[in-house]
């Protein structure tokens, strides 16, 4: 049997001795990420012994599944609609955006074929909700006690509604896409410059120390799935601000980088709405505030909630992957790409301190990093939840919220204090370089001039002219901030030298940030600019235009490269996405609502928007895959002789994909049956 073509290299013996050696030419053939290492770079699997990331046993993806189902009840590809032309057309219709009188108007004209198998939209939407759905959305009332006294002397108590779905379900149904097959990675690797060792290189999440130092505490056979979280508030309409929607956005790490950042690859699932309540139930903003706060992590803890019992010790969760081939899977949560104040939520710190150090908030200009935060802020936390009335002094002086219940508390592996990756849009793009180094060199030399020095430059094919100077701009976006930093040195002409000097040590660090691959050097260029921009930062002091560097964004530097080291390059992380998904997922879907009630329109939509983009992608595979039971079986008996001739994988066993939890014996205690079979079925489409 063939490796899927995001395994690593299955010969025991090339790895006896070393547990790696570099990928030849000879290995091509086998191993297609073989051919794709670029020569100059040696590529460290993780030790072959371990199994990481090899598959258990066959299984049918979920193409396949649909295919063999539809046989076998002796249907076409096209059912439940006739022929391609009705998939089209009703495809067309429920995509285009035309509103359901527009459709029932388009049914009843009588140039329509008499034998159209639906007769209005009521009837069209009927049809679609037979198509296999992604994971079911459900809802779960959350009470919150608050401080203001009913009538009867008792607490007053809100309830709001969580919307989400099951995680599990949402990671089976992105690392089971057999759209998304040749995007993924099911194994760490390290990559250097040559078999020396010496210069490292990060840019997959697969290609940083997360990844390699989680996989050794794991058992043989077993791949990791690094669970990717995106957050943020919405305004779903456009015109008022009154409707607020807060989605969490999830992706896997084994995806690569640029696949994540295309929404049209839909490597993310919306996987719940959180709850944006007005928590009446307190009398005080202080209350609501805190009353927000446990709300949250109540609300992630059930979100998270399948994860909490699939530590390294569980034995896994077995799923079909895209590939036919079934793998021990271990969903760990690894990072949230969040602002600011999110990730001080998430990590219950106050918001002028550091959610990653145990920075002084006096002392955040401090170029020396302090001690990270680490286990004994949670032990001080444990203390307080289980005593509020002992000294809360140490809480205080790291800044510390006193959550009673953080959702991250059991969540195996998951380092709170680690999982934040910069983001390169906000934090350096529109934060660092727009919001202070601009208005900085404005202050310096003069608003009027700087405008005039950004008209005066010339014209090049690769550069945005600004002929209009920047102060005209009046809608402000990454891109602005991007264009005025290539050109930002050549502004800063002729002006002091130590002026200059910073200015260029800060934007040089900006773009080695930006890096979608670093290596051991570039890590180390990027640390040496952010020493010359601190051996010099006093110049902007000196002339006015600062009183100190003592805020989050400019702290926040000095964890870039930890973080390159742990998670790969930072491309990976931008926030920007969230805003691409709000678009797809919360104001797209508000608008076609009614919007009473509007989120369980919203998941309604997106639940047929799923179901028709899944079976788009299995009509267009079925088109080529299409083929008789007879030669199915021609192709079982291939692959039992393959079997024989010694094939890596467990057993060969062709049956409808399952979801197993397997426990530490290697037993099942629970065995989730294919749609169909039982009503609490997790469903793999
Ligand atoms: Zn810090």
């Amino acid at each position: 049997m063939d490796d899927p073509p995001f395994l690593p290299p299955l010969d025991d013996h090339l790895n006896e001795n070393t547990g790696s050696r570099a990928a030849t030419v000879e290995d091509a053939d086998d191993d297609p990420d073989a051919s794709q290492d670029p020569e100059d770079e040696f590529v460290e699997r993780f030790p072959v012994e371990s199994r990481a990331g090899y598959p258990l046993r066959s299984c049918p993806s979920i193409y396949e599944s649909h295919r063999i189902r539809l046989q076998a009840e002796d249907k076409e590809m096209w059912s439940p609609f006739e022929s391609e032309g009705h998939w089209d057309l009703a495809k067309w219709l429920a995509t285009s955006g035309v509103s359901q009188n527009k459709i029932n108007s388009f049914l009843k004209l009588p140039v329509q074929d008499a034998k159209f198998p639906f007769s209005s939209a009521r009837g069209l939407y009927k049809t679609i909700d037979t198509l296999p759905k992604g994971p079911e959305w459900k809802t779960s009332d959350i009470k919150v006690t608050g401080d203001r006294l009913t009538d009867d002397g008792a607490p007053e108590v809100e309830t709001v509604e969580l919307y989400f779905r099951n995680i599990l379900e949402c990671i089976q149904d992105i690392i089971g896409d057999p759209a998304l097959k040749d995007d993924m990675k099911c194994a760490p690797c390290r990559v250097w410059s040559d078999e020396t060792k010496t210069e490292r290189f990060y840019s997959e999440m697969w290609t940083g120390d997360w990844w390699w130092e989680t996989q050794m505490r794991l058992p043989q056979r077993s791949t990791i799935v690094p669970v990717i979280f995106a957050t943020d508030k919405t305004n779903l309409s456009l015109f008022s601000g009154d409707k607020v929607a807060w989605p969490v956005y999830m992706t896997i790490g084994n995806l690569n980088k640029s696949t994540r950042r295309k929404v049209s690859r839909r490597a993310w699932r919306l996987v719940g709405y959180l709850p944006v309540a007005k928590l009446e139930c307190f009398t005080t903003q202080e209350g609501r505030r805190v009353g927000g706060w446990e709300l949250y992590h109540e609300c992630m803890r059930q979100i998270c909630e399948p994860l909490y019992s699939l530590g390294p010790e569980s034995g896994g969760v077995e799923m079909a992957c895209s590939d036919n081939k079934s793998r021990r899977i271990y969903p760990f949560v690894a990072v949230f790409t969040v602002d600011h104040p999110e990730r001080c939520l998430i990590a219950c710190c106050k918001d002028n301190y550091c959610p990653e150090c145990e920075v002084d908030p006096k002392k955040r200009e401090d170029p020396t990093p302090s001690k990270p935060r680490s286990r004994s802020c949670i032990e001080l936390l444990d203390v307080f939840i289980q005593n509020p009335l002992s000294d809360t002094a140490e809480l205080d002086r790291l800044g510390i919220r006193s959550i009673k219940n953080p959702f991250w508390r059991n969540l195996p592996v998951f380092h709170v204090y680690k999982a934040f990756p910069p983001d390169l849009l906000h934090q350096l793009h529109k934060g660092i370089f727009h919001s202070h180094l601009v208005p900085w060199i404005c202050h310096i030399l003069g608003e009027q001039e700087v405008d005039a020095r950004f008209k005066c430059i010339p014209k090049h094919s690769t550069l945005r002219h600004f002929a209009k100077g920047i102060l005209t701009i009046s809608q402000w976006t990454g891109r602005e901030a991007k264009e005025m930093e290539k050109v930002m040195v050549s502004v800063l002409g002729g002006e002091r030298t130590e002026l200059v000097v910073c200015a260029r040590a800060l934007l040089d660090f900006i773009y080695y940030s930006s890096f979608t691959q670093h290596s051991t050097e570039t890590l180390e260029l990027m640390q040496s600019s952010l020493a010359v921009f601190h051996d010099n930062k006093d110049v902007f002091v000196e002339l006015g235009a600062r009183e100190h560097f003592n805020f989050p964004k400019f702290h926040a530097l000095i964890h870039f490269i930890d973080h390159i080291k742990r998670w790969g390059s930072l491309d990976g992380y931008n926030t920007e996405i969230s805003e691409r998904l709000h678009i797809e997922f919360a104001k797209v879907p508000y608008r076609r609502s009614n919007r009473k009630d509007h989120l369980r329109q919203q998941t309604l939509i997106m639940n047929r928007q799923e179901a028709l983009h899944f079976w788009s992608n299995f009509i267009r595979w079925a088109q080529d895959n299409w083929r008789d039971v007879e030669e199915d079986d021609d192709a079982d008996d291939a692959d039992d002789a393959s079997s024989e001739a010694g094939s890596d994988v467990a057993e060969i066993e062709s049956t409808n994909a399952t979801i197993t939890i397997v426990d530490e014996e290697g037993s099942a205690v629970v065995q989730v049956k294919p749609e169909g079979e039982d009503d609490d079925a997790i469903r793999l489409s």
